[in-house]
């Protein structure tokens, strides 16, 4: 009788731990599929993609500005943009180029929920970020209006942010607010879209900030730096170095065709 009892519990114990099994595959699927593809990959930890997607995946390791991050087809140090315009952060980081794999599986983070995306997304930008040896006091994101966030149900550079500080041991703080959203037209240029941003974001109220703290300010994609421009404006003056990071740098240009990607709206 009691070993019948006992074949019975452990048949129990044995379908719960089944079930738990499959419910953390479900929450952590990225521990055994390439992230980009989806296909099985032999070690995940060591890297979260396949062999096929390495060749074609679009690392941000070429010529490049040395403030935004941004590629750069001449022989220049600094781009267009940033010698025109003024920026309040130190220097951008950007494992990525904002094209192809890369923008498909961002846009599958961010539109499809794939939450545990983020935790593989924010690694890259632990590397890239580490190897700069900098050290950061705490990070912070850009933030999203309360209702966008209750729409999505979560704020992807918030979540990459909490990954990110997981990874280099770093406090997350949340500095800032957005007050409102503004869908900015494609073609409009820097100074629009400055203009445009203009009171969308604030400093979040009773947040303090010392003037030793040097400060990295996480967002998903960088396209115009017209957000984490005016982001790290607000608090240039109060810190004492703002850094930016995000998954991937997006190349700007104006859109002509329909093939070319669409610049993504703040
Ligand atoms: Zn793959
Ligand atoms: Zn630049």
């Amino acid at each position: 009788m009691e070993k019948e009892k006992m074949r019975k519990s452990n048949k129990i114990g044995l379908f719960f731990k089944k079930c738990g099994q499959s419910f953390m595959n479900l929450l952590f699927p990225e521990d055994i599929k390439c992230l980009f593809c989806g296909s099985d990959i032999p070690n995940f930890d060591d890297k979260p993609y396949c062999d096929e997607c390495e060749k074609v995946l679009p690392f941000n390791d070429g010529h490049r500005c040395l403030i935004c991050d941004e590629p750069i087809d001449n022989e220049a140090n600094v781009c267009d943009s940033c010698q025109k315009n003024k920026r309040f952060f130190v220097k951008a980081f950007c494992p990525f180029v904002y094209k192809g794999l890369v923008r498909k599986a961002i846009l599958n983070y961010k539109d499809k929920n794939k939450r545990y995306m983020a935790k593989s997304f924010a690694k890259f930008i632990a590397n890239t970020v580490t190897k700069t040896g900098i050290k950061f006091d705490y990070i912070s994101f850009v933030p999203m209006t309360k209702k966008k966030e209750k729409e999505r149900s979560f704020n992807q550079s918030k979540l990459l942010a909490k990954e990110l500080g997981k990874l280099l041991e770093l406090e997350v703080k949340e500095v800032f607010e957005k007050t409102k959203d503004g869908r900015l037209q494609k073609n409009s240029t820097f100074k629009e879209r400055q203009e445009n941003i203009v009171g969308m974001y604030k400093l979040k109220d009773g947040v303090k900030l010392k003037n030793s703290d040097v400060v990295l300010i996480v967002d998903d994609i960088i396209t115009t730096c017209a957000t984490i421009n005016y982001c790290s404006g607000l608090i240039v003056n109060k810190v004492a170095g703002v850094y930016v990071a995000a998954i991937a740098r997006n190349k700007l240009r104006i859109v002509k065709d329909n093939k070319s990607d669409p610049l993504v709206p703040f």
